[in-house]
């Protein structure tokens, strides 16, 4: 993890249990319905469920619930597409310093950084 810079401690905290995918197949974000199209970048908080967003601690926590809550349905985080991503703050967009190239990211890794709000290109 020493790639990972310009996160402050409640930032890592907050995206505890984040987990960045690349879309595939037919996946739908469970905040705003949109399809999570094919190599889009999206997020599952592995720890909330997605029935009724409640985030639990553990992902131990959150099968216990689907369990008893959501039975015979297969436990799984809630997906957030690019758009609620960035809402929400687990994605933010990234400029790669020798390419230009902007695309959504959790982390700036070296030889790129981070597009500040209303610097978008
Ligand atoms: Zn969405
Ligand atoms: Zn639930």
């Amino acid at each position: 993890m020493e790639e990972v810079k310009q996160v402050s401690a409640a930032e890592s905290e907050k995206l505890q249990g984040i987990i960045s995918m690349m879309g595939v197949g037919e996946v739908k974000c469970d905040k705003c319905g949109k399809p999570i199209r094919h190599m889009e970048r999206y997020c599952s908080n592995s720890r909330e469920c997605y029935h009724e967003s409640t985030v639990f601690n553990s992902i131990a926590e959150l099968n216990t619930h689907f369990v008893e809550a959501h039975s015979p349905e297969q436990p799984r985080g809630a997906r957030y597409c690019t758009e609620c991503s960035i809402k929400t703050g687990y994605l933010r967009m990234v400029r790669n310093k020798k390419t230009g190239e902007v695309f959504p990211a959790m982390f700036a890794l070296r030889d790129e950084e981070i597009v500040e709000e209303g610097n978008k290109p």
